[in-house]
């Protein structure tokens, strides 16, 4: 940081010129609470100009955040638009993040677990973005779903359920709206303290007591490096836990789809069979990270002693049909028709469908999950842009998960698309991302680490790169 910058900051205490703030970080320098506040609020009311927004996001991802840089930074966001105050819900508010995955959901299954063993959960989730599925677009394949509801409407739906899932209001978080646009077309979002800052400002403004991240790793995650996920997993849990969010970060494996299904409509009426006790091989990786998630909510939020104990409860809510009956309470007071959970194969009306056979006999030994990810999109369950329709139809469901022996000829997949042209691209993709082997891969276990806050202090204390 040269002299003249720090001079023009620091003498003029009234005032802040954003290009000061630019220069500061592409030389190296650390920005205060007050210089972020001062960036923050004007990508919020855009007083400050797009350009030299991402010129200091640019500078930021090459130079990197400090610790207190990346708090300063959530609680600048958290702090830039309207929050929700759960206090008048009379319960410890807690939530669960995923940084995203193939097939990845957990949400309709930890909502309703947690809920029943008394938390309540204000989850402000996503669409889809990229090669990950988005839980609203998912949700909104229930005919009349809303998942756009102000404040009071969220606050009456968790009252009356304890769970509500809905998406980010125009006025929470304003900063994030224009920052996260800006890093998606600056080359900017991959970049850790950014990512901690945007992911837990969302988070903290909906005033959680507690938080549950659920952070990917393999070949379907956002970060694909481990190291990139441990260091993220740390941060946030760091980050947040000094905000006064008590935190846990799981490292969960995304080396294949989670489930059997990834798409809309099929997701949820996946996790509907869960919440009714039935079983499928295809789908106990799901099941059983649902009340591991579900056991730390339960954990952290107050209602059992371990995460273990947190587990069991979860289990019998799943089991005795009370998550059942939350989901179904809260898709109804959400505007969801609970009627098509009476056939769930005869709701399903994709445009097209078609079954891959498996095209030679074997293990099946890796999947490119990111690619597959792409598959689910091409067949118009994802979007290309912003904006875009999704097909609530279409997805995928597979029928073999890794280390699982197929015969040449037997169903591999089964694919649900818009139309029969949006079929042929996905099945080749498919057929590049799935390596067949002759010997049965190694098992990656379900959660292969967790970060509590004592854990993510020592290994922040540990790198090198701030
Ligand atoms: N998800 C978010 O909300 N923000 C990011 O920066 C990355 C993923």
């Amino acid at each position: 940081m040269s002299g003249k910058e720090q001079i023009s900051v620091t003498q003029d205490r009234t005032r802040l010129h954003m290009i000061d703030l630019i220069r500061k970080k592409r030389d190296g320098g650390t920005l205060d609470a007050r210089e972020l506040s001062f960036l923050v609020a004007g990508a919020a009311d855009e007083s400050i100009p797009l350009e030299q927004l991402a010129a200091w996001l640019m500078a930021a991802w090459l130079r990197g955040l400090s610790l207190d840089e990346t708090r300063a930074m959530a609680m600048a966001m958290r702090d830039s638009g309207e929050k929700f105050d759960p206090h008048s819900l009379g319960k410890i508010a807690v939530d669960k993040h995923s940084t995203g995955g193939v097939g990845d959901k957990t949400s309709f299954l930890v909502a309703p677990l947690a809920a029943a063993c008394g938390v309540a959960v204000p989850m402000i989730s996503g669409r889809a973005l990229g090669h990950t599925g988005g839980t609203l677009d998912k949700l909104e394949a229930i005919p009349g779903y809303r998942t756009a509801l102000t404040l009071d409407e969220f606050e009456a739906v968790l009252k009356r359920c304890g769970a509500s899932i809905v998406s980010q209001t125009p006025t929470l978080v304003p900063a994030d709206r224009v920052l996260y646009a800006l890093r998606d077309r600056t080359g900017t979002v991959e970049n850790p303290g950014l990512i901690c800052a945007s992911i837990l400002s969302k988070k903290l403004a909906a005033g959680l007591n507690a938080l549950v991240l659920d952070v990917k790793t393999g070949s379907g995650a956002f970060l694909r490096k481990r190291e990139d996920a441990d260091y993220l997993a740390a941060l946030m849990v760091a980050t947040a836990e000094s905000a006064g969010t008590h935190t846990a970060a799981l490292m969960t494996d995304m080396s294949q789809p989670l489930g059997r299904t990834a798409g809309n409509w099929i997701e949820i009426a996946e996790c509907v069979e869960l919440m009714r006790g039935e079983r499928d091989s295809g789908s106990e990786d799901v099941r059983e990270l649902s009340l591991l998630l579900a056991g730390w909510m339960i954990h952290l939020g107050g209602k059992a002693a371990t995460p273990e104990a947190g587990h069991q409860l979860a289990e019998t809510a799943l089991m005795d049909g009370s998550a059942l009956g939350i989901f179904f309470k809260m898709v109804e007071a959400q505007g969801g028709a609970i009627s098509v959970f009476d056939d769930l194969k005869g709701f399903h009306r994709p445009g097209a469908s078609e079954v891959i056979a498996a095209w030679q006999s074997g293990y099946v030994a890796e999947m490119d999950t990111t690619a597959l990810g792409w598959a689910v999109q091409r067949l118009g369950a994802g979007r290309e842009k912003a904006g875009e329709p999704v097909d609530p139809h279409a997805g995928i469901e597979f029928h073999a998960k890794r280390g699982a022996h197929v015969e040449k000829g037997r169903p591999f997949a089964t694919l649900y698309a818009t139309n029969q042209e949006m079929l042929a691209e996905p099945a080749e993709l498919i057929r590049n991302a799935v390596a067949i082997g002759d010997a049965p891969p190694e098992t990656l276990p379900l959660v292969s680490g967790i970060f509590t806050r004592e854990s993510a202090e020592s290994f922040l204390a540990t790198q090198v790169r701030l």
